[in-house]
């Protein structure tokens, strides 16, 4: 049986810190699905359809990854995927509260699937979405942080191309 694994996360946008997880991810398991969550009480900078897009331009190269958004509960999803994993990056210790407390309402609802946390490429460590985000509303080089298609459409986005 082909062993599924579940990326999930808002990717809003996909930097290379959770390229790193994603690329790594897919040598352990037969087939990754990076699912864009579709949060409605965030106010996302790139829509799910946008997000989607630019995680599918960046992975291309990665035969046994697909993009996919959700939305409702991330064990359902999951479920309806009939993948046994979900695959988390972990950054810095502030991350450990959250994710343990979102692996363990996952397991009670489902001990069939587990969490899998990647420690970040420790490059990587200080990167999220959020400060791409900051650092791109401001101009500032964020070449490094995002792929090139991302850097291209937060330049879009800024009105800057
Ligand atoms: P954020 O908005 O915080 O960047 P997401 O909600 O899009 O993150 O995160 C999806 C997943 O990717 C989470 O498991 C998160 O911990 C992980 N992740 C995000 N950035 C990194 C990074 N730089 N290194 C490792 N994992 C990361």
């Amino acid at each position: 049986m082909s062993k599924i694994a579940i990326c999930p996360g808002s990717f809003d946008p996909i930097t290379v810190g959770h390229l790193d997880i994603v690329t790594r991810g897919a040598k352990v398991f037969d087939k990754v699905i990076i699912a864009v969550l579709n949060n409605r009480s965030k106010q996302p900078l790139f829509s799910v359809e946008e997000r989607v897009h630019l995680i599918k331009e960046t992975t291309s190269h990665l035969s046994n990854v697909g993009v996919d958004s959700f939305d409702g509960l991330l064990i359902e999803y999951a479920r309806q995927k009939k993948a046994s994993a979900i695959i988390k990056g972990l950054r810095a210790v502030s991350d450990f509260e959250y994710e343990l407390q979102m692996a363990s309402i996952n397991r009670k609802l489902d001990e069939e699937i587990e969490t899998f946390f990647m420690m970040t490429n420790h490059h990587y460590s200080y990167l999220s979405s959020s400060i791409v985000k900051e650092l791109a509303k401001y101009d500032a080089d964020v070449s490094d942080l995002v792929p090139q298609n991302v850097q291209r459409a937060l330049q879009e986005k800024h009105g800057r191309i």
